[in-house]
Parts: C-alpha cells; sequence; structure tokens
C-alpha cells in the first residue's frame, strides 16, 4: 500500500518574488505651488494661506496648496455667473460640445502624467489610475461631448435649460474621475462650475486647470478652489448656486441637506455604503474569489461602492475562505508607483486611524480577524487586508462604512435569509452576486435595494451607466443619460 504523502501548504508570501518594477517620475510637471484656478487664472487666495499635500507613501509633502477661503469663494461663484451669463449658456450647444471633445482628447495625451500624479498624491496603485481613473475620466468627457447637442433625443418633447451655477465637492479616493464625472454632464448641458476637490488629493484636479486652459475654455465656466470642509461649507451656502452635487461621506451629505433645506438649490448626493457581495453554492468559485477581492480590496477598498461585506452560502464557506486566504496571500502591497502592487497606501493619516478603530472595535467584539504575513513599508501609511469572520450583523464591523482594505465575512443558508441580511443596512449603494443560474441573479437583484448591483462581476464602470444610490446612500444618479438630468430644467 503506498504511504500518503503529507504536502506541506504553500506559503504564497515567499513562493515567488517580483523585482521592482517603478513608473517614471521625470515625465511629471509639478509645481511647488497651486493657486486658486478663478476666472480662468490661477489666483492667490485672498487670506494668503496654505496647505500641503503629501504622498502617503512616503509622507513627504509634494506641493503646497492654497485654502480657499469665504472671499475666494464667493469670486469664483460670480466668476462662474458672469460666465454663465456671459458666454456658456449663450454658446450653440455643438460649441459647448467640441471644448469636452477637446479636454477629453487633452487627458489621453497627458494620462501617463496624471495617473502617476494621482498615484503619489492619493496613494492608489499605478496599474489602477493608469488603467482606470485617467481612462474613465476621459471617457466620461468623450460620452458627455457626445450629448451636449442631443439634449433634445435626450429628453423628448420637454426642453432643457440648464440651472445656473453649479457648486461641486468631490471626495479624494477617485480625485480625477470624479472632477469628469462632475464636470463634464454639468458643461454638457451648460451649467458653469466651482469645483472643489478634496484636501488631501487636489493635485490632479489642479493638473485638471491647466488642461483647461490649454482647451482655451473660456474663462470662469469651470473654476477650481481648493481647501478643507470649510471651504466646502462655504461654497454649499454661497447664495449665487443654483446646484450642488456632492460625493463624500453620509455624514457630510446630511449636513449639507440641512443646509439646502428651505433653499431652492438643487442637489444630487452620492455617499457611502456597505455593498454585499453575495456567493451562491453555484457560482464559478475561483472567479467569485477574483471577484471579491478586486471588490474589497481594490484601491485599498476607498471605494464607497466595495464590497465589503461578502455572504457565502455554507455549503462553501470553507472553500471560498480557503482560496480567499491564499489569494490575499499574494497580494503585493506596497509602492503604489510599483506596476506590480496590488495594494497601496492608505489616503491619509487620518483615514489610517478611523479603519484601526473599526478593527480594533471589531476583535473587541468578538469577531475573528485574519491578515497576511506580508511586509510593509515602514514609512507611509499602510493597511494590510483583513479578514473578519465569525461576525454578527450588529457588529460595527458589519454595519459601518470602514473605507479600508477590511472584508467581513458571513454565511448564508437560503435566498431570503441573505436578502433580508443584505438589506438590513441604512446604506444602498451597490451590491454583488455570484451564481451559475440567470433565474437567481434577477430574482436576488429584484430584492436588493441598491442602485447598482454586478452579477458575476465587480466594480466595473462606464460613462453610458448611472451610478447611485438608495436610503442613507444618497440620492440622484450620475453617469449615463441619468446623469444629464441633475444640470437641467424641464419644461
Ligand atoms: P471622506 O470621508 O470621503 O473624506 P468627506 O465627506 O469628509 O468624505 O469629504 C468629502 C468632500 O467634502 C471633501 O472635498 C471635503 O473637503 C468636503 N467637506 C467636508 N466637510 C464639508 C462640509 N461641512 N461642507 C461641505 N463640504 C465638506
Amino acid at each position: 500500500m503506498k504511504k500518503a504523502v503529507k504536502v506541506k501548504p504553500l506559503n504564497f508570501s515567499t513562493s515567488w518574488s517580483y523585482a521592482p518594477a517603478p513608473e517614471g517620475t521625470e515625465h511629471v510637471q509639478l509645481k511647488d505651488r497651486y493657486e486658486l484656478f478663478i476666472n480662468g487664472k490661477f489666483v492667490a487666495p485672498a487670506g494668503g494661506k496654505y496647505f500641503d499635500t503629501i504622498n502617503p507613501a512616503t509622507e513627504k509633502k509634494i506641493a503646497s496648496v492654497a485654502e480657499a477661503g469665504a472671499t475666494d469663494v464667493d469670486k469664483a461663484v460670480k466668476a462662474a455667473r458672469q460666465a454663465y451669463d456671459k458666454t456658456w449658456s449663450k454658446m450653440p450647444a455643438a460649441e459647448r460640445g467640441k471644448y469636452l471633445y477637446r479636454i477629453a482628447r487633452i487627458l489621453q495625451e497627458k494620462a501617463r502624467e496624471l495617473a502617476v500624479i494621482e498615484s503619489m498624491d492619493g496613494g492608489k496603485p499605478i496599474r489602477e489610475s493608469r488603467d482606470i481613473d485617467v481612462p474613465l475620466a476621459a471617457a466620461h468627457f468623450f460620452y458627455y461631448a457626445g450629448w451636449a447637442d442631443k439634449l433634445d433625443y435626450a429628453f423628448p418633447g420637454k426642453r432643457s435649460q440648464p440651472l445656473g451655477v453649479a457648486g461641486q465637492i468631490i471626495p479624494w479616493n477617485f480625485p480625477l474621475l470624479m472632477a469628469a464625472w462632475k464636470i463634464a454632464p454639468a458643461l454638457a448641458c451648460g451649467n458653469t462650475i466651482v469645483l472643489k476637490p478634496a484636501e488631501t488629493t487636489p493635485l490632479t484636479a489642479l493638473k485638471l486647470a491647466e488642461i483647461l486652459q490649454e482647451a482655451d475654455l473660456p474663462p470662469g465656466v469651470v473654476n477650481i478652489i481648493t481647501g478643507a470642509g470649510a471651504t466646502g461649507a462655504a461654497l454649499v451656502n454661497h447664495p449665487g448656486i443654483d446646484k450642488v452635487a456632492f460625493t463624500g461621506s453620509t455624514d457630510v451629505g446630511k449636513l449639507i441637506q440641512k443646509a439646502l433645506a428651505g433653499t431652492d438649490k438643487k442637489y444630487t448626493l452620492e455617499l457611502g455604503g456597505k455593498a454585499a457581495n453575495i456567493i451562491f453554492e453555484d457560482a464559478a468559485i475561483d472567479q467569485a474569489v477574483e471577484g471579491i477581492i478586486n471588490g474589497i480590496f481594490f484601491n485599498q477598498g476607498h471605494v464607497c461602492c466595495a464590497g465589503s461585506r461578502l455572504f457565502v452560502q455554507e455549503g462553501v464557506a470553507k472553500e471560498v475562505i480557503r482560496k480567499l486566504k491564499d489569494r490575499i496571500s499574494t497580494l503585493i502591497v506596497g509602492d503604489p508607483l510599483d506596476k506590480n502592487t496590488d495594494v497601496g497606501a492608505i489616503n491619509s493619516k487620518a483615514q489610517l486611524s478611523k479603519i484601526k478603530t473599526l478593527v480594533n472595535a471589531g476583535i473587541k467584539e468578538g469577531g475573528e480577524c485574519w491578515q497576511p504575513d506580508c511586509n510593509v513599508p515602514a514609512k507611509g501609511y499602510w493597511f494590510r487586508p483583513t479578514l473578519f469572520m465569525n461576525v454578527a450583523q450588529s457588529h460595527r464591523i458589519v454595519q459601518e462604512e470602514i473605507f479600508g482594505p477590511v472584508l467581513a465575512i458571513q454565511t448564508f443558508r437560503t435566498l431570503e435569509e441573505v436578502v433580508e441580511k443584505a438589506n438590513n443596512t441604512p446604506y444602498g449603494l451597490s451590491g454583488g452576486v455570484w451564481t451559475d443560474k440567470g433565474a437567481k441573479i434577477f430574482n436576488v437583484t429584484g430584492k436588493i435595494k441598491a442602485g447598482v448591483l454586478w452579477a458575476n462581476t465587480y466594480n466595473k464602470f462606464d460613462p453610458t451607466s448611472p451610478f447611485g444610490g438608495y436610503k442613507e446612500s444618497g440620492m440622484g444618479r450620475e453617469g449615463g443619460l441619468h446623469g444629464l438630468m441633475p444640470y437641467v430644467k424641464l419644461s
């Protein structure tokens, strides 16, 4: 009789290593100091204040950035109003479209430089900024450029008019892409803009301001002001804006909603999420594992639609968890500018401490925490991909948005049970279903209360497809035909 051979499990973290493959930075042009982009020019802030934007992977300062105060916000809103009244709203729609096409093409020409800056300023792996953020940003401008002179077809039988001046506030997880999501449809519909990027990632928006100059966009049509929450609040509360478009946390979204109550400003809010990724026993397990990894570890989990709750049907739970651990052990955590990196740096010290607080709460509440045995650089903000097993619906780790690479795993037996659990959250932004059965996909996706549901895939974006949430995940849609709606009055 043959003796059973005991196979030593592979230690993935040491089974291979890659030589470093850093992306070059020589072609990147960055100034030491960035001013506010108002009325087509870079101007110093009235208060003379600046803040540092740092590289979260090295903790080194990249540039000083102007802090806009109330006077600057006022100046930017007035410039946008003047541009709206005198130029943009009077321009034939096809001409507006030409500017959008031009911006899209310049974004493509400068794609590599923008990708590198995005990774330096925000910490995301260059593979993502190069293959996802920047191409999608250009695609959004191309897509909405096409709509500019076809609004009559977008809203058949109605006449559309722009709203006026839009105040747009964006977060740090997809800085350039969020700017494109906001700017392109607003301009296509004939509005002018004051945009505020997040304080930890202002650089690609400021590079975009240079691109707008290069595209000869008339002065004041897009103004880009930098600063933190106070600057955002001054913009929201300025009486000269007609619309607020905000993407960020649910807490700030609620503040904005309160500030706008009783005014006639329109608004759209894209807020937090706690998406359920559901794996049924009949799913293609290896594909599903890859999808879960992409769903939560993509961009360090800094994604409002991240699949941060995993529901696995009991019969395959052991297999899925084993395969997940194996796969996570192969992920490379480190230098965002290295083309091999899978998981980059956490965006800021504050975000890292928020992730740590919630993970510690998860451990205290009795969850079983697992992390791979990988090295992370000594300097910078890092968090290893993390799994939580044995968690309950009531645990903070299951209920609260972490916005980091942390996945809470629960099991289920029946479809009814998983639908109930998946919907047991104040959020409703996104979700995923993995099954071999088409009918089950329709059955489950019809019952999950979320704005975006992926089937047998995850985190796929396209400019033609609307995105947005239910419940505390916000209101209004961005992208696609739906994304035009928040920027027009119909009559
Ligand atoms: P996150 O958790 O993604 O950092 P925030 O909601 O704090 O989300 O930030 C998103 C954007 O909202 C940033 O540009 C930030 O500066 C801005 N912001 C923060 N506080 C306020 C506020 N009270 N009013 C308007 N904008 C704000």
